[in-house]
């Protein structure tokens, strides 16, 4: 028996593991196919302290039970005796977030309200939503639910720069993770019960990950884009009989026995992920749709596929751009008036969002060294803007992305 799979980012690289872990797979017997050069997929890390770093957040949360389980069993780089999750785990256990200054306005004023903002009305609503079956949600969006009132909240302002929120999404997303992350509701502001990786999850979780797996032999073949599966017809059953990719601009395929695996990751977080530079605005993305690809191709064919037009296209363009910059620094300046400004120092403070900024900017300064390899004296931080469809307040939105160096 074999297994094929589909995407090395986490999900994929963790799939590959668990099949060696828990279901005595043997590494050789594996075969990770990656469109991209790198792996880690939306856990990426690019760039250097010279030309500045580019990476995602580093938030995780303690009840991710699957993700602590297995790399509960991943020894970290730096010391084979301790593995990832307890580096983790320790981490946060001696680095707890204490957001002292979570909101800020024009005037650099904290703003914090009794219950966040929240009256007896919003309370019975969020209960009533948390209660409600997702079924009778269908169709419905976030906006639709609340009142207008409910998105000037705190509540709204802090959940919505958290979980990426924006009142036209639907109200299904929104209640899922209500569900999901309502122990976080007292500490909202503070951010006490949010975790995250001591540096850059492609270092923390990524890396470690891939060398165990490297030594287990599993197969890795980067830059294959698996273009098409193809299925044997049999009734009531779906069966893959054949992978097709494309490597090194050649097309290849692969049979697929009856007893083999595979396992696809379809979309992405980061699909069509285009970055700038210091001086230069994001591109075009080099490989528009790929991430999207393969899931369109099969839903085309299979309606058991699901819908991934409710994800992707450029109608959804709008309502699902995300903006993030990462930002590297050769002196301390500015994260000295960071810690003047809202008491935490670096690593402790959570996230800082900019009310009236027009594209609603979070900045998340960072515990340093956010990079192992970052030099002294090199600081890095991380920040992102909820509605970067807008303009923001220096520039109007057509000069925008001309000069970065002016943008946002
Ligand atoms: C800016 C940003 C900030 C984030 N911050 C956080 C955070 O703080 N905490 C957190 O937990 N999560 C965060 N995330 C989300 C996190 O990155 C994702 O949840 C996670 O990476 C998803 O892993 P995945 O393997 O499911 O998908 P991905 O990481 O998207 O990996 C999918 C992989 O499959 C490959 N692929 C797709 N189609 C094909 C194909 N047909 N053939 C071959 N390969 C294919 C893609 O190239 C990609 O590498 C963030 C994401 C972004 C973009």
């Amino acid at each position: 028996m074999k297994a094929h799979i589909v995407g090395g980012g986490f999900a994929g690289l963790a799939a590959a593991a668990l099949l060696i872990r828990n279901a005595d797979m043997s590494g050789p017997d594996i075969t990770i196919y990656e469109a991209d050069e790198k792996l880690g997929g939306g856990f990426f890390l690019a760039g250097n302290a010279k030309s500045g770093y580019n990476l995602p957040g580093s938030i995780f949360d303690r009840h991710f039970h699957c993700a602590l389980d297995l790399l509960g069993k991943i020894p970290t780089q730096a010391y084979a005796n301790i593995n990832v999750a307890e580096q983790f785990l320790t981490f946060n256990k001696e680095h707890p977030f204490v957001d002292q200054t979570h909101v800020v306005d024009r005037n650099l004023h904290r703003i914090h309200d009794q219950r966040y903002g929240l009256n007896l009305g919003d309370g019975l609503r969020l209960a009533k939503l948390s209660l409600t079956r997702e079924a009778s949600l269908d169709g419905q969006l976030i906006k639709d639910w609340f009142s207008p009132r409910f998105f000037t909240t705190e509540f709204w302002l802090l959940w919505s720069t958290m979980m990426g929120s924006l009142p036209q999404h639907t109200i299904i997303e929104f209640r899922r993770y209500l569900n999901r992350f309502v122990y976080l509701f007292p500490d909202l502001s503070s951010m006490a019960n949010v975790l995250r990786s001591q540096f850059n999850q492609h270092q923390a979780f990524v890396e470690p990950l891939v060398a165990w797996l490297e030594r287990n032999q599993v197969n890795f073949l980067k830059g294959a884009f698996v273009s098409d599966i193809a299925f044997a017809g049999s009734p009531g059953r779906m069966t893959v009989n054949r992978l097709e990719y494309e490597r090194g601009g050649a097309s290849m395929s692969v049979d697929i026995a009856a007893n083999d695996i595979v396992l696809v990751t379809t979309g992405s977080q980061a699909a069509d992920l285009s970055a700038g530079t210091m001086d230069t605005p994001p591109g075009p993305p080099p490989n528009p749709g790929r991430s999207w690809a393969l899931w369109r191709k099969l839903a085309a064919r299979h309606k058991g596929f699901g819908n991934p037009d409710a994800f992707f296209g450029d109608d959804r363009i709008a309502d699902s751009r995300w903006v993030t910059f990462t930002v590297t620094t050769t002196g301390s300046e500015f994260l000295d008036e960071i810690t003047n400004l809202t008491h935490s120092d670096p690593g402790s403070g959570g996230l800082l969002t900019l009310k009236d900024s027009n594209w609603v900017i979070s900045l998340s300064i960072f515990e340093q060294p956010e990079v192992l390899s970052q030099p002294p004296g090199t600081f890095v931080w991380w920040g992102y803007g909820l509605l970067p469809e807008k303009a923001g307040n220096v520039l109007p939105r057509d000069n925008q992305g001309e000069n970065p160096r002016q943008s946002g």
